[in-house]
């Protein structure tokens, strides 16, 4: 994509969070805009970088490998969003920043032990199925505490929030009932574990909801590189 196209996309994008997050009852002034490079080139990234962007998101390991690899000579923080089996987990211990997608203890446990000495700790959201039966990733809110305990003291990660994908919707007041959700189970989650400071929630479509309820990091496709094909 040109370099001019994506300019506009980052000002328009960057406009929207800031006119949203003002709207807030909650503010966040410095929502982390994550951009999501699932199916795009090594040169789409690069770009995005020469243009401010330096977080980028990937869900599919094979894919993403060879991309932190062919970009190493830039300083960017890579985040794994996508479903994470445990056969997968070594690689993306090794080579990520960030994981918002885990959400069972075993997960939790192969990251502690695979992140690699002398690494800083792997930054970690547990992503919580706050749609019920629409999506089958994430864990039950009910169940999200005792994960969220089994985890926070283990070393070599980071529990640093809370993350999720609900079934997409069309209005604004439905839109904002999952991540209103969402944002309750943070603030509960938040007395027993203080140092959470991350609610990774909103994407291209449905970010202002997302920021009206609170959101600090919204991960954006679409809206930055254009549309994909899957
Ligand atoms: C693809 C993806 C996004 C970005 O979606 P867009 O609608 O393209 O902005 C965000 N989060 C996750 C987990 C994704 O898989």
């Amino acid at each position: 994509m040109d370099a001019q196209q994506l300019h506009d996309h980052i000002t328009k994008l960057e406009e929207r969070v800031r006119r949203s997050s003002q709207k807030s009852q909650f503010g966040n002034s410095d929502i982390l805009v994550l951009a999501v490079s699932k199916t795009r080139p090594p040169e789409d990234i690069r770009a995005a970088h020469a243009a401010g962007l330096s977080h980028f998101g990937e869900n599919y390991l094979q894919e993403a490998l060879p991309k932190v690899e062919a970009l190493s000579d830039l300083d960017l923080t890579w985040h794994f969003i996508g479903p994470l089996q445990s056969n997968k987990t070594r690689a993306v211990a090794e080579h990520f920043d960030w994981v918002h997608s885990v959400d069972r203890e075993k997960i939790a446990r192969r990251l502690s032990e695979q992140r690699p000495a002398g690494m800083p700790p792997l930054n970690i959201c547990l992503q919580v199925n706050v749609s019920g039966e629409a999506t089958k990733s994430g864990v039950a809110p009910d169940a999200l505490a005792d994960l969220a305990t089994a985890v926070q003291d283990l070393p070599g990660i980071t529990l640093r929030g809370l993350m999720a994908i609900p079934a997409p919707a069309q209005e604004e007041q439905a839109q904002r009932r999952p991540y209103r959700a969402l944002r309750e189970a943070f603030e509960a989650l938040r007395a027993s574990c203080p140092g959470i400071d991350t609610l990774s929630m909103g994407m291209s479509a449905d970010l202002e909801a997302a920021i009206a309820e609170g959101a600090t990091l919204v991960r954006v496709g679409t809206d930055l590189f254009g549309p994909r094909s899957r």
